[in-house]
Formats: structure tokens, sequence, C-alpha cells
């Protein structure tokens, strides 16, 4: 892999692109360090949202008037940036949601629901996020199929062999998250893939944690589906992609009914649309997608072999100083990581380290993470995490080590 440098990434220009990064937080420049809950967007996202609301504001797909064509074609545009971004096959395979969370769901229901009987199986892993658990858990209770956890080790890596042992013909299903966002963990999507493929089911990737680091490549992953947030991926809040192979979207009958989503409706019957709309019911976060294809976009314009590079030196950087800091015990130590780093301080609740750190301008994450099974794998309510974006800087890894030792001057 190039190095950041040798890639030509200039990571001080990449931050003039993010007017929310400069400011003062408490007397201090923000350092901004909680990307994995959502990440800053960048100006070009700000003006695709901005010139729509300005300029093109209308509703999508059914009007005839200039407004609207414009407003349908910039959606539509999107959507091919975001089918360019994934390396889906065709711009019909991407399915406008409101994040990752709809996602999951919206294949849990539509895809897994008509088909699951008692007996079947779902296999997840114990380090997934609440969303890639809950909607799993419902859909068993509604169908009487069986939830499977494969273990994770103390590094906070999957047991591949045990992921492999748990899957059978019974398995309908694998779903399992790219990047741990509790961990920082990256699973090898390719071998799980093939793996589960072999034992006949069905593969759900949650990227959410992913598309931010790397490239959320499906055809190279060759799963069924995969989850996009928008807001973790520099986009808006409230956006997200569900991608799927047309021919499962095909057979998957519509998760909601409504406007856009229907070909025709008598009372007698309704069909439904084309894909994606079939998925799209109701008015949608236009603006949302529109500036989501402009994330997508500017991913592309900076490339993502230049953003791993940068940010994994970060990790490289940040790992090695917090082993440094006196009663840090790091959660989440696996051979292959995104940059998000986990930890607890010895005697330090994780709220009062954030508020100190905050006082600082350092923002950071604490709490479960919306991963309670990881929280309790390693025996901790709670943690503190730092995740760290296209845009930070190793003086910002060296200003949370220092804001680190504040936090034990104080309970010192
Ligand atoms: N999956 C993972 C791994 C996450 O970290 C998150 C959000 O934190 C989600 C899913 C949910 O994403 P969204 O906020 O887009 O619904």
């Amino acid at each position: 892999m190039k190095t950041a440098a040798a890639a030509g990434y200039d990571v001080q220009r990449v931050r003039t692109d993010f007017p929310a990064l400069h400011q003062q937080v408490h007397g201090h420049p923000l350092v901004y360090l909680d990307n994995a809950a959502t990440a800053q967007k960048p100006r070009a996202v700000l003006d695709a949202m901005a010139r729509f609301y300005e300029r093109d504001c209308a509703n999508i797909h059914r009007g005839v008037h200039a407004l609207s064509q414009r407003a349908t074609e910039s959606y539509e545009a999107a959507r091919r940036a975001l089918a360019a971004l994934l390396h889906a096959a065709d711009p019909r395979e991407i399915v406008f949601v409101r994040g990752a969370t709809e996602a999951v769901n919206l294949v849990a229901q539509s895809y897994a629901r008509p088909r699951l009987r008692p007996g079947d199986e779902v296999l997840i892993t114990w380090m997934e996020h609440h969303s890639n658990i809950v909607p799993w858990q419902m859909l068993c209770e509604q169908t009487g199929a069986t939830l499977r956890v494969a273990p994770i080790d103390d590094a906070g890596a999957l047991i591949v062999p045990e992921f492999q042992r748990l899957l059978s013909t019974r398995t309908r299903i694998a779903a399992f998250a790219h990047v741990s966002n509790a961990l920082g963990t990256i699973n090898p999507v390719r071998a799980l893939v093939d793996q589960a493929h072999a034992a006949g089911a069905k593969v759900l990737v949650d990227g959410a944690q992913a598309a931010p680091h790397l490239r959320p490549d499906v055809a190279a992953l060759g799963c069924d589906f995969y989850c996009v947030s928008g807001h973790k991926m520099y986009g808006p809040t409230g956006s997200g992609v569900l991608w799927a192979r047309a021919e499962l979207l095909e057979a998957m009958p519509p998760y909601q009914g409504g406007g856009d989503m229907i070909r025709s409706v008598r009372f007698e019957k309704t069909t439904y649309n084309d894909l994606p709309f079939k998925f799209e019911a109701g008015t949608p976060n236009i603006a949302g997608g529109i500036g989501l294809g402009a994330a997508a976009e500017y991913l592309l314009r900076l490339g993502h072999e230049a953003i791993t590079a940068h940010e994994q030196s970060l990790l490289a950087r940040a790992t090695a100083a917090l082993q440094q800091v006196p009663g840090l015990r790091l959660i989440g130590t696996a051979p292959h990581k995104a940059a998000v780093i986990s930890f607890t301080l010895d005697g330090v609740h994780p709220h009062d380290a954030g508020t100190i750190l905050d006082q600082e301008g350092i923002a950071v994450r604490t709490g479960h993470h919306c991963a309670q099974p990881v929280m309790e794998r390693f025996g901790v309510p709670a943690t503190v995490r730092a995740s760290f974006g296209l845009y930070n800087t190793p003086e910002e890894v060296d200003a949370l080590v220092a804001g680190l030792h504040k936090v034990l001057e104080v309970f010192a």
C-alpha cells in the first residue's frame, strides 16, 4: 500500500473542505474524534443540499416541470455515484434508505421473514452493533428461527473457525459487520462470505463503519446485501443505502407500501414499480440522497487508498502513544483494524474522561456504543472511544494523549 504522502494526500488542504472543523470549543481548537458516531460534512455535501433547497426544490419522479426534472436528475445522479462507490453492477441495486439501521431491517423483514421457518438459523457475531442484532432477534421471534452468535477472541477478532463451525445447512442468513464500531476490528469479509455461501446461506454485511475508511467494493466482497450509513461517510444524517443483487431485490416483496413504489393501484390488485423504486415508498429524503451522492463523489475524488493509508498512520501513532498512558487498557487490539480505538482508564469512569476531554475541546464518545454484548465480553460497562476520520492529524492524536494526562491529573 502506498503511504499517504506518496499518494499526495494533503490533510491540511482536506481540512479546508470541512467548515465545522474550524471552531473553538471551550476556548480550544476543536479536535473532533467522534467520527464513528457521525462524521463532519464537506462543503461539497453542504453545497449540494443547499443547491437543491435554494434552486431545485420539488418532488421527484412524477413532475413534468423543470424543477422536478432537475431534482430527479440530481437524485438519480446521486444513485449512480453510490453505485460507483460500491462498485455495484447497476444503479438499480442501490436502494436509498434512512441509514444502515433501516437497511438491515428491510432485509430482515422483506427478504428473510417470508422465507424463514422454525429450525432455520441466522448467524451473527459477538461484535455487532445493536442494529445488526435486534432486527434479527425480532425476525426470529416472528418466524421461529434461531439466532446463533459467533464468538470473538480477547483481541476483539472474530474466531473464524467458530464462525465456520456454526454454519450449517440450517443457516439461512449470515450477518456481520465489515468493521466493528466498538472495537475497530476489520472482518475478513470475503473469506466469511465464501464460507457462508458454501453452506447455502445469504450474506448481509453491515458496512456502516467501513465506507468511511475502506473501499466498500461489493463486487470484490461477494456478499448479497451491503448496508451503508450516509452520515458516517461524510453524508447527511437520515441517509443511507441498501445495496443488494438485483435478482434478490426482484424476488423480495416491498418493505413499505405507498406512493412511488407502485406501477398501478386498483382496489382489486396493485402492481409494483421497477427496481429500486419498489423499495422507496413515499417522498424520500431527496436532499439527503443528493448530499449522500456528493459525499460518495468526494470519497471517490480523494481515493480510499490514500484515505486508508492516512488513517492507518494515525491509528499506529495513537495505539503506540495510548499504550504509554498509565492505567490505560485498550479494548480491541485485533491485527486488522480501522482507525477506531476504544479504551478504559483505571479508576476513571469513561463519562468523566469524556467530560474532561471536552473541556479541552476534544470530542470523543463514551458509553456502550450500541454494542452492549461487546462491553459484556470485555467485562466493562463502557469505554472511551476515539475514532479518526480522513481529516484528523497527527497533532490531534498528540492532543488526545495530552488530554488524557490532564484526566489522570484530575483523578490523581
Ligand atoms: N452498524 C454499525 C456498525 C454502526 O456503527 C451503526 C451506527 O453507529 C449502525 C449500524 C447504524 O447506522 P445508522 O445510524 O446509519 O442507522
